[in-house]
C-alpha cells in the first residue's frame, strides 16, 4: 500500500479510481525517488532561497531541499549602477553556499523534468527527487541568440547589456569609451524582469555624458517595442518630461532584431509597419534582450499557453496540481516581475501554504504589488509602485513621482541590506505593513 497522504488536501489519487481520484488517503506517488522532502524548492534565487528560508521555519530542518546549479548568486537590481560605474560587480555577488538557509539541503543540479502527477523531478544528473509540496521559483530565462549577430556581438567593444553578469561591465565600457554618435538604449518585444532597467541606464549615461563634458557629442536614443514609455501613467508622465528636457529621443515600436558589431550597426524592425526596418549606427549600444520561460518549464504540464508557471494571482497556488506553487519571474502573475514583487509574494505563499498544509483554505490575497526604482541620474530616483490594476501603492505619504535624492540612496544603500538580510533570510515580505504605518492606516 501506498504511504499515507502527507494532509488532507485531496491530491489526485490513482488507487482509488472509485472516488474519482480524489481521496486524501493516499499519496499518488509512484515516483522511485528515495530522496524525498517535505518541501521542494525548485530554483534558489531570490524567491527559491526566500521561500526555502520560510520553510525551513515552518517545517523543520531537513524537510526542505532546494535544487540550484549556480555557484554564486547575484543581487541582480544592482547591476544598474554596476553598469554605470557606480558600483563593482563584485558587491553584487554572494556564493550560494553562504546564503542557503542551515537545515535546508542545497542539490546542486538542475531540474531536467516535472512529474507532479507522480510529485517527482529529474535532475540533469538523471536522480529523481519527490516532494509533498513543491516551490517553483525558476526566474527566467535570457534570449540574445534571438537578435542576429548577438550573443557573439559582444566580443566587440562599444556593446553592452545590464541584463547578464558576463555582459554588465561591458556597459561601463563603452560609455566610458564614448567619443560621439548615437547611444542607444533598447527594450525588446517579450514580457521582461525589471521593465524600468532598460531606460534607467539611459538616464545614467546622460548624466555620465554631461559630467564628462561629452553630452553635446551624444545623440541618445531609447529604442522601445513598447507603445509608451513606462505602463502606469503617474510615472510615465514624469518620465516623459525627464525625456524632453534632456533632449533624450524616444522611438516607440522600435524592436531590435539584429546587431552587426564589425560596421557598429543595429537594425529595428518597426512594429507598425511590419516588414519595415530601420539602420541606425551606434557608437554605443545597451541590448535588453528578448526573455521567456525557461524550457524546462516550456515542456511541462504545469504552464498555460505561453510557457509561465500557471498559478492562480491571488494565492499563488498552482491552478491544477494544489500542492504546487509558484513565486516570481516564472510565473504568469499578471504584474511586473521584480525582486519587490518576490518580496511581497514571498509573505502571501507563506501564509497560503500554511493554511494548505493544516488542510484550510488559502485566505491571504496577494495584490500584485511591484516596484520600480527608476533611476534618473547618479543621485535621483523615481520610486515607482504600484498594483495589479496599474495604480500606484506608494509606501511613503510624499508624490513619489518626483525624483528624490533619497529615494536614490534608498535604492543604492539600503534596498541591498534589505534583500541581504531580510528577504534571502525569510524576515521581508514587501512594504505593506509599514506603508499602512505611514499613511495612517488609510492605505
Ligand atoms: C538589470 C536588472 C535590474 C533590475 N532591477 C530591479 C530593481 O530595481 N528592483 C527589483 O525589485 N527588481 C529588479 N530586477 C529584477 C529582479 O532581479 C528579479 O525580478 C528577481 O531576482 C527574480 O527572482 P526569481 O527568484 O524569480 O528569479 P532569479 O533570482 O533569477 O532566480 C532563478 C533561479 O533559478 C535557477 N534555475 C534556472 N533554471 C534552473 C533549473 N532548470 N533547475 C534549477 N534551478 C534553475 C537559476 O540558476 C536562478 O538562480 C532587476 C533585474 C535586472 C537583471
Amino acid at each position: 500500500m501506498a504511504s499515507p497522504v502527507f494532509n488532507a488536501q485531496r491530491l489526485l489519487c490513482r488507487i482509488c479510481p472509485g472516488l474519482r481520484g480524489v481521496c486524501g488517503l493516499h499519496t499518488t506517488s509512484s515516483c522511485a525517488s528515495k530522496d524525498h522532502y517535505k518541501v521542494l524548492v525548485v530554483g534558489g534565487g531570490s524567491g527559491g532561497i526566500t521561500m526555502s528560508a520560510r520553510m525551513k521555519r515552518k517545517v523543520g530542518a531537513g524537510n526542505v531541499a532546494v535544487i540550484e546549479p549556480s555557484e554564486n548568486h547575484y543581487y541582480q537590481p544592482l547591476w544598474t549602477l554596476v553598469g554605470a560605474g557606480a558600483k563593482a560587480v563584485s558587491t553584487s555577488r554572494r556564493s550560494t553556499a553562504s546564503l542557503i538557509p542551515s537545515g535546508v539541503k542545497w542539490i546542486k543540479s538542475q531540474v531536467q523534468e516535472f512529474s507532479p502527477d507522480k510529485n517527482c523531478v529529474r535532475t540533469d544528473d538523471g536522480k529523481e527527487i519527490s516532494y509533498q509540496y513543491l516551490i517553483v521559483a525558476l526566474g527566467l530565462k535570457l534570449h540574445y541568440e534571438k537578435i542576429k549577430g548577438l550573443p557573439e556581438g559582444f566580443n566587440y567593444p562599444k556593446i553592452g547589456s545590464n541584463y547578464s553578469v558576463e555582459t554588465v561591465d561591458k556597459t561601463w565600457k563603452a560609455l566610458q569609451d564614448f567619443k560621439e554618435g548615437n547611444a542607444i538604449f533598447t527594450f525588446p518585444n517579450t514580457p521582461v524582469k525589471c521593465a524600468g532597467a532598460p531606460q534607467k541606464i539611459m538616464y545614467l549615461a546622460d548624466s555620465y555624458f554631461r559630467k564628462t563634458g561629452k553630452r553635446s557629442k551624444a545623440n541618445i536614443m531609447y529604442n522601445t517595442s513598447l507603445p509608451v514609455l513606462f505602463g502606469i501613467k503617474k510615472y510615465a508622465d514624469s518620465l516623459w518630461n525627464i525625456v524632453k528636457t534632456r533632449d533624450l529621443n524616444v522611438n516607440l515600436r522600435h524592436n531590435l532584431i539584429e546587431v552587426r558589431p564589425d560596421k557598429q550597426e543595429a537594425v529595428f524592425e518597426k512594429l507598425d509597419n511590419p516588414g519595415e526596418t530601420v539602420v541606425f549606427e551606434y557608437e554605443m549600444l545597451h541590448v535588453t534582450p528578448p526573455m521567456g520561460p525557461h524550457e524546462v518549464l516550456k515542456k511541462s504540464m504545469l504552464v498555460d499557453e505561453a510557457g509561465w508557471l500557471d498559478i492562480d494571482k491571488d494565492m499563488l497556488q498552482h491552478k491544477k496540481y494544489p500542492n504546487v506553487f509558484g513565486i516570481g519571474d516564472c510565473t504568469n502573475l499578471p504584474t511586473a516581475k521584480t525582486a519587490a514583487a518576490v518580496a511581497a509574494q514571498s509573505s502571501v505563499l507563506d501564509r497560503t501554504i500554511s493554511r494548505v498544509m493544516k488542510n484550510e483554505k488559502p485566505d491571504k490575497r496577494y495584490d500584485g504589488y511591484t516596484s520600480c526604482p527608476l533611476v534618473t541620474s547618479y543621485n535621483t530616483v523615481i520610486l515607482a509602485e504600484f498594483d495589479y490594476n496599474g495604480q500606484p501603492l506608494e509606501t511613503f505619504p510624499i508624490d513619489q513621482s518626483k525624483e528624490r535624492m533619497s529615494m536614490f540612496y534608498m535604492k543604492a544603500d539600503v534596498m541591498p541590506h534589505l534583500y541581504w538580510h531580510g528577504l534571502l533570510k525569510g524576515f521581508w515580505g514587501g512594504p505593506g505593513p509599514y506603508r499602512k504605518i505611514m499613511h495612517l492606516g488609510m492605505k
